[in-house]
């Protein structure tokens, strides 16, 4: 069989084996409906409360504080829903009486946050973004500067999907509050990377989702923290106490669960072997390509990702001779109404557009190695030469 290096863990991951046999138990074992009071809905509502307790020790938060949802997609959009429900109802600001008109996010969240602020705007609510530096990171002084007691929701996502920028949540969190606005972030790409802790966050909210640390696609998680207001996204049924709707899809959960336990078991190892491959790869490519950028913040990076914008070279010519090779990769670039537009998120770091349009993710996962590593430092080069020469883009 043909060689495959897949580093486009950023984009999905393989579900682990374990996963894959503890969603093929629970589908023979466990096939009920988790709401039915009788034997097998009793069976899968059990498997439904073990996932539970994996995913609350993995965020650290109190089981009754965890909510299924279909994915971060569907987290991010109920958190943006709460806060215009908030808005429209004109709740005040408990401790100032203020009401509360804004929500603060970022200008480099991924599209389910950035797509639902937009369709939020264009119904007329008020949305800022907060711009961030050179490196991904978020600008404090301009987050402070529109902090106010009218700003219902702060949300800023803790790593980033394309750069792998990981922000100061604990700090934002605690310049949201002292605002007297509820606090959310995006962990979806942190989550098995780095610790991750709602307490010590002091979180209001937080979205993650299975694919994205070898478990089920299709399935993710909403932390609420007690209290919290809450309005359901999905309506029509009693499931996670009246906040979702919807059949539970059992053995997918009980699937999230298990690699959540992995996750939380794994997290510190798996950082460090993430952590040397990457660097491995960084410092390879930097020795051997001219005329490169690395993107993001080196001192704030999540483990694994690493992305590059080569001077003079289409991403997408990169990524379709790198997958000939056998070779996983994304670009930055999202094929939108069939023009290629730059990403937008290096483009908020300030990259200009022509380097943004030849740039590649590397995303690098548990399955990784070494020799995957050692295999693409020596395929890529060759590759970027060969492109450069023919490129008309001098
Ligand atoms: N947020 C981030 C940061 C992501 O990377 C992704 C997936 N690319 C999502 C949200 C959406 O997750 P899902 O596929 O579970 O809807």
């Amino acid at each position: 069989m043909s060689r495959l290096v897949y580093m486009d863990n950023n984009a999905t991951t393989r579900m682990a084996d374990e996963v894959i046999e503890a969603v093929y138990e629970a589908e023979k074992s466990a096939w009920g409906n988790a709401s039915s009071m009788h034997g097998p809905g009793r069976e899968a509502k059990r498997l439904v409360e073990e996932a539970r307790a994996n995913v609350s020790r993995l965020l650290d938060c109190e089981t009754d504080e965890v909510m299924f949802t279909s994915g971060a997609s569907e987290a991010n959009n109920t958190v943006f829903g709460i806060a215009e429900a908030l808005i429209r109802k004109g709740e005040g600001n408990s401790s100032t009486g203020s009401r509360k008109t804004r929500i603060i996010t970022t200008t480099i969240e991924h599209p389910s946050i950035m797509e639902t602020a937009k369709y939020l705007r264009s119904e007329g609510l008020h949305v800022d973004m907060v711009p961030v530096d050179g490196e991904g990171r978020v600008d404090m002084d301009a987050l402070k500067a529109l902090l106010g007691p009218d700003v219902a929701l702060v949300s800023v996502m803790t790593g980033n999907n394309e750069i792998g920028t990981i922000q100061d949540i604990e700090e934002i969190s605690r310049l949201a509050h002292e605002a007297g606005a509820l606090m959310h972030t995006d962990a979806t790409q942190a989550i098995g990377k780095i610790d991750i802790s709602c307490k010590k966050w002091n979180l209001d909210y937080l979205s993650c989702s299975g694919h994205k640390f070898y478990g089920p696609k299709g399935v993710g998680v909403l932390f609420v923290k007690r209290g919290a207001p809450m309005y359901p996204f999905v309506h029509g049924g009693e499931q996670e106490s009246g906040r979702r709707a919807g059949t539970y899809n059992t053995a997918a959960i009980y699937g999230l669960g298990v690699a959540a336990r992995i996750a939380k078991d794994s997290v510190s190892e798996e950082a460090q072997k993430l952590w040397a491959m990457r660097e491995a790869l960084r410092s390879g490519i930097e020795k051997t390509i001219p005329n490169i950028k690395i993107n993001g913040s080196e001192a704030h990076m999540l483990p694994g990702t690493l992305d590059v914008s080569f001077g003079n070279v289409e991403g997408e010519s990169i990524l379709l001779l790198l997958d000939m090779a056998g070779i996983s990769v994304s670009t930055g670039s999202a094929c939108a109404t069939g023009s290629l537009e730059p990403s937008y998120v290096l483009l908020a770091t300030g990259v200009d557009v022509e380097l943004a349009h030849g740039s590649i993710r590397f995303s690098l996962g548990r399955y990784n190695t070494m020799e995957d590593v050692d295999y693409v430092l020596r395929t890529l080069p060759p590759i970027i030469e060969k492109l450069r020469s023919i490129s008309t883009r001098q």
